[in-house]
């Protein structure tokens, strides 16, 4: 019998993959301790766990900014005492060829695709050191195995965060700390993702797949909550987790 009262530090919790996740996993017993921007998404969304009879809290977070991301750790332990599960999910995707030198987004996409789960990775694993037990969770993308032309920046700090999630799985099987680490790596998946892609020329052909094939939010929520049932002696360490219609 599976217990589900993890405590699960969301990253990115305001839209998409992290609000259904959110729900989920409160509506069968785990706590949550969400983080984005959008305070009043947030605040909407915890009205909503609550109401249902769920455990939340949430802050505004911005998981470019360290002492931000290291504050929603120190909620979820003064809170609820420990962190269970930490999920690196905030992320962009403004797609664009190199051409268009759209410097900005390259680095907002480093910032916070590559940055942001360092950061999460900084104030998750000394909390789970301590607890001799914790499983990160780290958002990849099925761009983290294979790129394209307008991906090339996005690819790349997915594929990064596969890079830092297998070392991090290696060091900490290592050492002997009880911690696990998942990478999810999800295809097309209806979402506010694409309303970040800002060049026109590769707009329109992402929302036509998108609408084509996107499989909803709560797919990788389900995903999410397999991945934390695994007995604690095994780590599903690596899922691509696509549209049964998606060829790329
Ligand atoms: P959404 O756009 O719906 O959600 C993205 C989330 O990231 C929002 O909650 C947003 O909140 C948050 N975010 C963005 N910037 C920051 C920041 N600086 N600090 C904190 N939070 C931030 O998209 P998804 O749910 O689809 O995206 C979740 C993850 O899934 C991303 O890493 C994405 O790359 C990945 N993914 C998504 C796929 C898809 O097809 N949808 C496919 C493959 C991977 P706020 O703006 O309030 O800060």
């Amino acid at each position: 019998m599976i217990e589900h009262n993890k405590v699960v530090v969301i990253t990115g919790a305001s839209s998409g993959i992290g609000e259904a996740t959110a729900k989920l996993l409160t509506k069968r017993g785990d706590k949550v301790v969400l983080g984005a921007r959008r305070e009043e998404r947030l605040q909407k969304l915890a009205d909503e766990i609550k109401a249902e009879g769920g455990e939340v809290i949430y802050a505004s977070t911005d998981v470019t900014k360290r002492s931000d991301v290291e504050a929603l750790a120190k909620l979820a332990v003064d809170t609820f005492g420990r962190i269970d599960v930490w999920l690196n999910n905030a992320g962009l995707m403004p797609h664009s060829t190199f051409d268009k030198l759209h410097v900005d987004e390259w680095e907002r996409m480093v910032d916070v695709n590559i940055k942001g789960v360092l950061y999460g990775i900084a104030a998750g694993l000394p909390v789970m050191r301590e607890q001799k037990s914790g499983h990160f969770i780290n958002v990849s993308s099925v761009a983290g195995h294979k790129t394209h032309p307008g991906g090339g920046v996005y690819s790349g700090t997915k594929y990064a965060v596969r890079a830092i999630s297998e070392a991090l799985r290696q060091e900490e099987a290592q050492a002997g700390s009880n911690i696990r680490v998942t990478i999810l790596s999800p295809g097309a998946v209806a979402t506010e993702l694409p309303n970040t892609i800002t060049d026109t020329d590769l707009k329109g052909g992402i929302d036509s797949l998108y609408s084509a094939v996107a499989i909803p939010a709560e797919r990788i929520a389900e995903t999410v909550a397999f991945v934390m049932d695994t007995p604690e002696d095994t780590a599903m360490n690596e899922i691509i987790i696509r549209p049964t219609i998606q060829l790329p």
